[in-house]
Parts: C-alpha cells; sequence; structure tokens
C-alpha cells in the first residue's frame, strides 16, 4: 500500500471480532488504533485469577479449530506457534438423571456405537445426517460465513443456488433431526449444540446441523493453559502487525465531518479516523455513542431483535478434587422445552433450568491449586430479567444441591472461593444490551441478510462486527466477522 492509501482505523473493542478487524486491517498498512474500555483484551473471553484459580470468564468450547487455524494461516502463523491444542475425550458428559449418564466419546466410531446402543439402525442414519451436515459446514463455513450479507445477490452464485436445497434453510433444526432419529436422549444431545447459537431447534434453520458435523466429526478442544490462551495469541499477532492497542479507553462519541466520522473520543483521548469499525456491542455504539440523526436502527428495531440468552454464571474454587465429572458436563436432567419458554416465550427466571458445568482443571493442572478442583456453573436466562443477589444465591442453592445429587458427592463445603456473574455485569463490563451473553439468536431471520447490517447506512465510514451482526455469536463466527469488515473496508480503500 502506497503512503496515501495509508489510513488511519479506529477498531473498538478488542473482543475476538475487534481484534480480528485489527489485525486484519493493519496487515493492510493502515494505522489501527484498536480502543478498549476494560483494563484487559478479548471482551466475553476475559480471565482472571484469585486464590490460585484461573477461570475463563466465557467461552469454554474451542469448536471449528480450522477457522481459527485458517485465521493464524492469513497471516503465514500456526496455531501451535502460541499454545498447544488438546482433543477432550470424552468431548463431554451428560447428565439426564442420576442413573442415567452418557460420555461423547470422541472417536466417531465409539458416537456410532453409542447411537446403535440408544436405537436400532441409528448409526447409519447418523452417517447420513452426518454426510448432509458436512455439506452444509463446508459450504457454510467456507463460503456463506463470509459474505458480507449487504444484498442478497450476494448468495446468486450458481454453487450457492444449487444447494439451496440440501441446505434446508426453511426447514426447523427440530423436524430435520426428528426425520433421522426418534430416541429422545438422541434427539436432546443433537439438539445441544443449537444452544451455541443462541436459539431453539424450533426456531434454527435445519442449515445449522453444520454444529453437529461440528461437533460429532471435527471434536472438542482445549488450548492448554486455557481459551485465554486464544486472546493472548491474537493480541500478540495483533502487536506483531502493528496494531496499536488502548485499554482503559471506553469510547463516548464521535466528531462528524460530511457524513463521515473524522474523530473518535473516548474517556481520555481523541484519534483521528478514517475508517471505524465497531466491534463493541452493536446496539450500544448504535444507540447510545452515534448521534440521533446517524443511528442505524430505531429502538423499536432493536426491542423487537430476539436475543441470544444471557448467563448466571459461578466460578468456584475446591478444595479436593472431584469424582464423576469431565471438562464439560451438560445437566440435561431438566424439561428443556419449559426451560426454554421461559428463556424466549414468557422471560422468567426459570423454574427447573438445564445448566453446564465447566471443570478445566481435570485437563489442565495449572488451573487450580494441587488437589483443588475449579468449576464454572452457567444456568442460560432470558437477556434483561430481574438480576440481584438474593436470585443469584437462591440459583446457586438449587444448581448445586442438582450438582451433588447428581455426581453423588458432597461438593458444598469444600467452596474456598465463589464469585458470580450475571446481567448487571454484562452490562457493566462489555455496554451488553439487554445483558445479553451471546448475541442475537441465530433464527432465520436473524441470518446473514436479515441481522443488523455491517455498514452504518448514513456515514460512509462506519463499519460493524461482532456477534450482534453477520455471521452470528460465538468465537469462530466473531473472528470472522471481524475478516469480513477488513474485507470490506479494504475494497473501499481501493476504490
Ligand atoms: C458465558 C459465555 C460463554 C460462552 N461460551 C462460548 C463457547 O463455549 N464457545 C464459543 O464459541 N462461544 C462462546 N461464547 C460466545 C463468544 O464468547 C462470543 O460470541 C464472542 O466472544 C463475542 O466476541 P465479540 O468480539 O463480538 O464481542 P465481545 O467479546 O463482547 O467484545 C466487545 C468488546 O468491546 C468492548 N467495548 C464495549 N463498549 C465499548 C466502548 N464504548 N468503547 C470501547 N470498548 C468497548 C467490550 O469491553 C469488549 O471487550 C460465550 C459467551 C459467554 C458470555
Amino acid at each position: 500500500m502506497n503512503q496515501s492509501n495509508k489510513k488511519n482505523i479506529c477498531v473498538i473493542g478488542s473482543g475476538f471480532a475487534g481484534l480480528s478487524a485489527a489485525t486484519h486491517l493493519s496487515n493492510e498498512g493502515n494505522n489501527v488504533y484498536l480502543l478498549e474500555k476494560n483494563s484487559t483484551n478479548g471482551g466475553r473471553a476475559r480471565k482472571f485469577s484469585s486464590k490460585g484459580f484461573t477461570f475463563d470468564m466465557g467461552p469454554s468450547w474451542y469448536w471449528m479449530p480450522d477457522v481459527i487455524e485458517k485465521y493464524f494461516k492469513t497471516f503465514g502463523k500456526e496455531v501451535h506457534e502460541y499454545f498447544d491444542l488438546i482433543r477432550l475425550d470424552p468431548s463431554y458428559k451428560v447428565f439426564f438423571s442420576k442413573e442415567d449418564i452418557i460420555d461423547i466419546p470422541a472417536s466417531y466410531e465409539k458416537v456410532k456405537e453409542l447411537f446403535e446402543e440408544h436405537e436400532e439402525g441409528s448409526s447409519k442414519k447418523l452417517d447420513m445426517f452426518l454426510a448432509q451436515a458436512k455439506y452444509k459446514y463446508d459450504t457454510g463455513i467456507n463460503n456463506l460465513v463470509h459474505k458480507p450479507s449487504l444484498s442478497i445477490t450476494e448468495f446468486f452464485e450458481y454453487e450457492i443456488l444449487n444447494g439451496l436445497f440440501k441446505m434446508d434453510i426453511f426447514k426447523s433444526m427440530h423436524s430435520h433431526i426428528r426425520k433421522y432419529f426418534t430416541n429422545e436422549k438422541l434427539i436432546k444431545l443433537l439438539e445441544f449444540p443449537i444452544l451455541f447459537l443462541g436459539a431453539t431447534s424450533k426456531t434454527s434453520p435445519a442449515l445449522y446441523s453444520l454444529m453437529n458435523y461440528a461437533d460429532i466429526k471435527l471434536g472438542t478442544w482445549y488450548p492448554k493453559g486455557g481459551m485465554y490462551k486464544l486472546v493472548e495469541a491474537m493480541v500478540a499477532l495483533a502487536k506483531e502487525k502493528g496494531v496499536k492497542i488502548y485499554n482503559n479507553q471506553e469510547v463516548v462519541s464521535f466528531n462528524y465531518t460530511n457524513n463521515s466520522i473524522s474523530h473518535v473520543l473516548t474517556t481520555k483521548s481523541t484519534f483521528e479516523a478514517d475508517y471505524v469499525v465497531c466491534g463493541a456491542d452493536y446496539n450500544h455504539i448504535d444507540q447510545n455513542v452515534l448521534e440521533k440523526k446517524y443511528r442505524n436502527y430505531s429502538t423499536s428495531y432493536w426491542s423487537k431483535r430476539i436475543l441470544a440468552p444471557s448467563s448466571l454464571l459461578f466460578y468456584v474454587g475446591l478444595n479436593k478434587k472431584l469424582k464423576n465429572v469431565k471438562h464439560h458436563c451438560l445437566f440435561f436432567d431438566k424439561d428443556f422445552e419449559n426451560h426454554s419458554k421461559e428463556i424466549y416465550e414468557v422471560p422468567r427466571w426459570p423454574s427447573d433450568p438445564l445448566f453446564y458445568a465447566s471443570f478445566s482443571s481435570k485437563t489442565d493442572k495449572g488451573c487450580a491449586p494441587k488437589n483443588c478442583e475449579n468449576m464454572v456453573l452457567l444456568i442460560p436466562i432470558a437477556p434483561d430479567i430481574e438480576d440481584n443477589k438474593l436470585i443469584r444465591e437462591k440459583y446457586f442453592a438449587l444448581i448445586m444441591a442438582r450438582l451433588e445429587k447428581l455426581t453423588r458427592q458432597p461438593i458444598k463445603d469444600s467452596i474456598i472461593y465463589k464469585k458470580s456473574y450475571c446481567i448487571r455485569d454484562f452490562k457493566k463490563d462489555y455496554n451488553s444490551f439487554k445483558g445479553n451473553a451471546y448475541g442475537l439468536a441465530n433464527t432465520l431471520f436473524q441470518t446473514a441478510i436479515f441481522n443488523p447490517s455491517i455498514k452504518n447506512k448514513k456515514l460512509n465510514n462506519l463499519f460493524f462486527c461482532g456477534q450482534l451482526t453477520v455471521p452470528g455469536p460465538g468465537v469462530p463466527p466473531s473472528i470472522i466477522s471481524g475478516g469480513v469488515v477488513a474485507k470490506e473496508i479494504k475494497k473501499k480503500i481501493k476504490n
């Protein structure tokens, strides 16, 4: 790039999307300033340590390793230069009841045996189901998710139109899975990955069986040292490529000239900008930071969006090792239909929630002191419901009682560290819209061109990335999202 084309670009927010956008744009030779409100980077994927325990605060499932490998390869790097990846086996453990517990093996052959044990003939059906899911994964992850989704015409490609039928866009995951399988437990297992998309199987297009391919075929991985290793790797790469990161700098307003942003104002400084990329929560910048006349969407548009759930989390340190648990444990011993109604249809605190527990010290000794265990508990909840200490404690007691019963051991008395995290914290720490944890639900009408646009319609130089725009929530999509926006800006700079 010649000097005249070298642009000043401000990227807001150092989550995966912001880090990815900043690194791509700096790699093109631009001056990139990454402005982050918090003192540490990684956004929802930050970590903290206390009393010898280390906790990943957000994501704990490392899925789609190919997407992350591809990201580093773009810059001539390999994942293993930054951290060691461990394939978890079993991938995870599912508690259907005290007596009914399943480990999901890493080996596909063993997964097939497990299916066959539950439903005769289902292993053959799984082959067929996953062959189709692979097609969706290959087309989706290598092609569709990289579309900026600014116009429907982007999707008028022979390959896409030809394969449209096979992509199952207009069929629900709910009916798709039931076409192949009848066993209730197998159905629950296949519906689980949809939770990552923040929607239910009834509202998710069957396109997302690609997540089953990611789960069963590509596997569940763990970066030794914790998920934060990925953040550290992306930060190191960003700096190597010349990105200047400014922490404790919350973006509070903009200066405008000729339908463009000319300066980005933070709590501490002012940055000149030829382009601005918002990797912070889209709604926050759109509704609270932009001048009203430049907003992309109205308040009523935002209030109609279906959000993925928020979460009530507990980061717990135990002074003993636990039995009968694995790195990832899903507690599916309650009715999911009811819980999902209380998230999406009649938002309220769940009467009998499903929950998830992670024990990364089962894989990684470094996460807890000797002979201790670290435990993260997560209950998916509706966004923007009342959040106070009393409610948090009520739910802690409720799931601890279930955890003790289902894993057949006393746990409460071994707690030596505990911290909760919920809606109020998401809002305070990340300016999160309604305290959401995972962005927008991936329903059909919140996919691709139906998502909030990556481009501001009124300002020539403002773009958005991250989990509230395309392609959607999750670590791999957020990384991809940064790349999609960087490509659009690159095109604009060239013209
Ligand atoms: C509890 C939890 C568990 C999850 N589990 C998984 C999982 O297992 N696997 C998976 O793939 N995904 C998971 N996810 C989802 C995944 O973590 C997110 O989709 C992804 O991290 C979002 O990245 P992002 O860059 O879009 O946003 P964020 O991570 O939210 O980054 C946005 C950044 O912008 C900053 N910011 C906000 N406002 C401003 C401002 N005004 N000025 C400057 N900076 C600002 C914020 O501080 C933040 O650092 C989980 C999320 C949560 C919360």
